[in-house]
C-alpha cells in the first residue's frame, strides 16, 4: 500500500521556558518522519546557539526583504525582534511526507492557523508559573529585564492557549513527548487524509 502521505505541518508555541525546544528535540529523537524548520530571526545569537541549527541570524532590513518578497510563511514580532518561517523549506520537505515542526509565538500561530487549516497546533504549557521562572533563570541566557519581559509575555501568551488543538503540559520532557508523539500519528491517521488508501484497496 502506497502510504507516501504529505506530510503535516506541527505547529508548537508556548510561552518562552516551557521546554519547547527541549520537548521538540526530544521528539525528533523519537521519529524520522518529522524535520524542524529553522526560523529566522533579528535577534542576536546566545552563547552556543549555532547559524543554520538554532535560528538563521539576520539584519532587520535582510529580514523585511525576506518578508515583502513572500518568502516567510508567517512572521511576528516578540519581545522587541522579529522572527519568521521560510516558505520554502516548508513546502519542500512537507512534499517529501516530512512532518515539519514550527516552535512559534502565538501571533506567528494566528497566521498559520487561519492560512493552512490544516495544521495541527499544540500550546505547551509548563506546570506552573513559579516553575516557568524557575527555569527561565535556570537557563541563564537572558538578562533580570529580559526574563521579567518574558515572564509578562507568558501570561499573554497562556491565555490564547485555548485557540490551539491541543494543550500538552510539560512537567517531564519524556512524558510531553510521548504526548506529542500520540498527536502526531493520531492526526496523520485522519480519515479525510486517507481517503487515497481505501481507493487503493478497492481497485486492488
Ligand atoms: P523554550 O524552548 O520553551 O524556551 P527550553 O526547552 O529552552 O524552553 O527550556 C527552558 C529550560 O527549562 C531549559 O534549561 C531546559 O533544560 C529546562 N526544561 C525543559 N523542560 C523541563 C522539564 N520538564 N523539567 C525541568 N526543566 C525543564
Ligand atoms: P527565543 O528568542 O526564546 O528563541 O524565541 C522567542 C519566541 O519566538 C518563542 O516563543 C518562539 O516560539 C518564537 N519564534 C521562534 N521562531 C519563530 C518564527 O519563525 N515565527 C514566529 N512567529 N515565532 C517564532
Amino acid at each position: 500500500m502506497n502510504t507516501n502521505e504529505k506530510g503535516k505541518l506541527l505547529v508548537i508555541s508556548g510561552p518562552s521556558g516551557a521546554g519547547k525546544s527541549t520537548v521538540i528535540g526530544r521528539l525528533m529523537e523519537m521519529r524520522d518522519d518529522v524535520c524542524f524548520s529553522v526560523s529566522v530571526t533579528t535577534r542576536p545569537p546566545r552563547p552556543g546557539e549555532v547559524e543554520g541549527k538554532d535560528y538563521f541570524f539576520v539584519t532587520p532590513q535582510h529580514f523585511q526583504e525576506l518578508a515583502d518578497g513572500g518568502y516567510l510563511l508567517e512572521n511576528a514580532e516578540y519581545v522587541g525582534n522579529r522572527y519568521g518561517t521560510p516558505r520554502g523549506y516548508v513546502e519542500q520537505r512537507r512534499l517529501e511526507g516530512k512532518s515539519v515542526i514550527l516552535d512559534i509565538e502565538v501571533q506567528g500561530a494566528g497566521q498559520i492557523q487561519k492560512n493552512c487549516p490544516d495544521a495541527v497546533s499544540v500550546f505547551i504549557l509548563p506546570p506552573s508559573g513559579a516553575e516557568l521562572e524557575r527555569r527561565l533563570r535556570h537557563r541563564n541566557t537572558d538578562s533580570d529585564e529580559k526574563i521579567r519581559e518574558r515572564l509578562l509575555q507568558a501570561k499573554r501568551e497562556c491565555a490564547e492557549a485555548g485557540k490551539y488543538g491541543y494543550i500538552v503540559v510539560n512537567d517531564d520532557p519524556e512524558a510531553a513527548a510521548g504526548q506529542l508523539d500520540a498527536i502526531l500519528t493520531a492526526e496523520k491517521c485522519r480519515a479525510a487524509d486517507r481517503l487515497n488508501l481505501v481507493t487503493e484497496v478497492l481497485i486492488s
